[in-house]
């Protein structure tokens, strides 16, 4: 095995850690084909490789943020569980997301105008030139309205307004740090008409845990019913086992498998991981992360 392991050329090779602040010991690496695109914007370093597990994927600042194998699955499950658990979502705000894959997803809904609010004009260009098959021309749709802002200052000139509000940010450092915080989390329960639903990427269950706790606890502070969905996205690696929180003004218990099931055959979309079943399986905890959810 040792010679194997030592006859790799570094260069062929993206390592990338789990986050730092957290645990500072895990080291993966994805074998690459072509490094496509590499460049910095005033908010992140952007790069762009095709790779042989994963085909093409994304990195923000050093942390894969998708993967052409399996963006899918990210992208259905930060999406759909909150706009089946709306009853008629017809007003949605996607903050961040600016590669496109929670936009495409949106618009398979029969909404009237999704708004998508990213900081970083550089990274939608990159995505919709390097990264076609993530948006898939959602950007030229016209229920799509495009703004380059800071999701921070832009929520709050909204108030009682979105039936459905999605965070697609990168995980709580750099420019997105603010934005999960209580006091956004307010702004965010503000924006929401009185029927309205959140949906946050919350992290990977293994190595964000205290992340995941800390978004939780400080939604269930502001919306009366919280629930946390996970799904595995292979391409973050040990990090697979991913989180995505939903926050809302209504009671979620009271949304039934028959419910989604009658909207889901109405709507007839064509989803590859989400499904009926998928939205209340991907919502059963096991007991010993309940408990240290509790802790
Ligand atoms: N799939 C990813 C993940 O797993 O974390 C998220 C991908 S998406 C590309 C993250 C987006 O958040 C980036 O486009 C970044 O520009 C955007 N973003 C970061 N901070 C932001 C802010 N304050 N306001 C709006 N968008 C922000």
């Amino acid at each position: 095995m040792k010679k194997n392991y030592t006859c790799f050329k570094k260069s062929q090779w993206f390592f990338w850690r789990t986050d730092p602040k957290v645990l500072d010991t895990i080291q993966s690496g994805i074998k690459i084909k072509k490094k496509v695109f590499s460049g910095k914007s005033p908010y992140q370093k952007i790069e762009v490789m095709d790779t042989f597990p994963f085909g093409r994927i994304l990195i923000l600042d050093g942390f894969v943020q998708l993967s052409q194998t399996d963006e899918f699955i990210y992208h259905e499950m930060l999406t759909h569980p909150t706009m089946f658990y709306h009853s008629d979502p017809k007003k949605v705000l996607i903050i961040g997301g600016g590669d496109g894959g929670v936009l495409r997803e949106v618009l398979k809904h029969p909404i009237k105008k999704a708004y998508l609010v990213d900081i970083d004009k550089k990274l939608i260009e990159v995505s919709q030139k390097y990264l076609p098959f993530v948006s898939k021309g959602a950007f030229k749709n016209k229920k799509a309205k495009i703004f380059v802002e800071d999701g921070l200052k832009f929520v709050r000139k909204y108030k009682k307004f979105f039936d459905v509000i999605i965070f697609d940010l990168t995980d709580p450092f750099g420019p997105s740090l603010t934005l999960f915080s209580k006091n956004f989390y307010q702004d965010i329960f503000n924006a929401l008409a009185t029927d309205g639903v959140l949906s946050i990427q919350s992290g990977c269950i293994f190595d964000q845990l205290p992340h995941l706790k800390n978004t939780s606890q400080k939604l269930k502070k502001i919306f009366p019913f919280v629930k946390i969905h996970q799904a595995s996205i292979p391409c973050f690696q040990c990090a697979n086992e991913y989180s995505f929180t939903i926050a809302s003004k209504f009671n979620l218990e009271k949304v039934i498998l028959k419910d989604i099931e009658k909207k889901y055959k109405k709507l007839n979309l064509d989803l590859k991981y989400y499904s009926p079943k998928i939205h209340f399986s991907s919502a059963i905890l096991p007991k010993y992360l309940k408990e240290k959810l509790k802790q």
